[in-house]
């Protein structure tokens, strides 16, 4: 079978396939589970190995921080299952926002953002860009037309993340990529659309579909699924993933090839996993919305969600995220009765992140929002009394029954 027929055959599966076997389909002989190349560099049978990958052939293992085999394979599993041309792993989320970000922006540049980032990516752009002498201009996700303003000369990347985190917000991708567009041909230069996928995953979202150029994500959370590893993706065209991997090899942000292999090894589940989180988180936020101390559900997947119809539009699933707040009785400030009820859990854990098969909880004030002003936190729509759930896979039965009692408590 000629080879570029394999390849169009594979691109034509489902995703739980591509995620199993990635291109390891038809004529492919060799191990089921793709070994760990567990080594810092390779051997060459003779110099002119090193030659030829001198002249710029990619077949010729040289050194991992540029690449390695189990690297490479979930790269390309990624490429597929997302439907880009290409993708780089990172050693994690941070790693991948920050290379692709630094690949396509110069000095005296400017991107152009939505506000309620993760907060990570929003110090980033607060406190490290700006001794680069980049700026970031936030526009309101509620007034898309104001990015085609917001857009100059000076432009090079407008940068978006939806549903955003925690406020579980949704922003208008096809509507934002019009105005980008627009933009773009008033002034005559391309703007680099960046997405963060993290939250929704490829499975409830697919961001290429609207047009946007490249996807970043922290592969730490739903591509990774069980909390054991640190990860990140850039996804996009050939061209843009090679400007991205240059400047990987000089920030350094590799992904190791133990890493790889956990994450070669969790995407075999992904689908099975977060079909399971959609399922259980609507379920729970059903639930949380019908409990008399709680204040607020945002989810998605809620008629009661302002974005429902867009997220509907937008979405082929509401994710497993659900934030809420909590009515604080006996005194207590909003905060301090979300601390309790997030003391009180048994079964859902009290931990940052997110996207593992175990129910996590945070206070997004005292985790992903720590280190921020009263303003930048009324600018993301951050409350102090927010608990943010990332909803696993357990019987929900037990998950409703734990936050019931842990509210019980307040
Ligand atoms: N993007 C989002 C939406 C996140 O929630 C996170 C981390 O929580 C990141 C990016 C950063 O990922 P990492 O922690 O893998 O660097």
């Amino acid at each position: 079978m000629a080879k570029n027929e394999t390849k169009h055959e594979i691109s034509g599966l489902g995703l739980a396939t591509k995620a199993i076997h990635g291109s390891k389909l038809y004529a492919y002989q060799g191990p089921v589970s793709f070994p760990i190349f567990q080594t810092s560099t390779f051997r060459f049978e003779t110099s002119e190995e090193i030659m030829k990958f001198a002249k710029g052939d990619p077949s010729v293992y040289v050194y991992t921080r540029y690449h390695n085999p189990t690297v490479h394979d979930v790269e390309e599993k990624l490429a597929l299952m997302e439907g880009a041309e290409a993708s780089a792993l990172f050693s994690s989320g941070m790693a991948a926002i920050s290379t692709a970000l630094l690949a396509v922006t110069r000095a005296g540049e400017e991107i152009v953002s939505t506000p309620a980032l993760y907060g990570g990516t929003y110090r980033f752009f607060r406190d490290e860009l700006p001794k680069l002498n980049i700026g970031t201009t936030y526009v309101d996700l509620n007034r898309l037309e104001t990015v085609q303003k917001a857009i100059t000369e000076k432009t090079s990347v407008v940068y978006l993340e939806t549903p955003t985190n925690p406020t579980l917000d949704i922003v208008d991708i096809a509507e934002l990529v019009r105005q980008a567009r627009l933009a773009e041909e008033r002034l005559g230069k391309k703007i680099i659309i960046m997405i963060d996928n993290t939250f929704a995953t490829i499975l409830n979202q697919n961001p290429f579909q609207f047009g946007v150029d490249v996807i970043v994500e922290s592969a730490t959370k739903y591509l990774g699924g069980h909390s054991d590893v640190m990860a990140g993706a850039v996804l996009g065209s050939k061209e843009m993933i090679a400007r991205v991997k240059t400047s990987a090899k000089y920030y350094g942000g590799c992904a190791d090839p133990f890493a790889a292999y956990l994450l070669h090894r969790s995407l075999k589940t992904f689908q099975l996993r977060v079909e399971r989180q959609n399922e259980n988180a609507m379920a729970l936020a059903q639930a949380l919305e019908n409990h008399e101390m709680v204040g607020r559900v945002i989810y998605p997947g809620l008629p009661s969600h302002p974005k429902h119809a867009l997220a509907k539009k937008q979405m082929t699933g509401f994710g497993g995220m659900v934030t809420f707040e909590v009515k604080p009785t006996r005194g207590l400030t909003p905060l301090e009765a979300a601390a309790a009820v997030c003391d009180h859990l048994h079964v859902a854990v009290n931990a940052a992140s997110l996207g593992g098969v175990e129910t996590l909880v945070s206070i997004p004030v005292y985790t992903s929002h720590v280190f921020m002003t009263d303003d930048e936190l009324a600018m993301n729509g951050v409350t102090k009394g927010m608990i943010r759930v990332s909803v696993g896979v357990e019987g929900i039965d037990d998950l409703i029954a734990d936050f019931n009692q842990a509210l019980s408590i307040i």
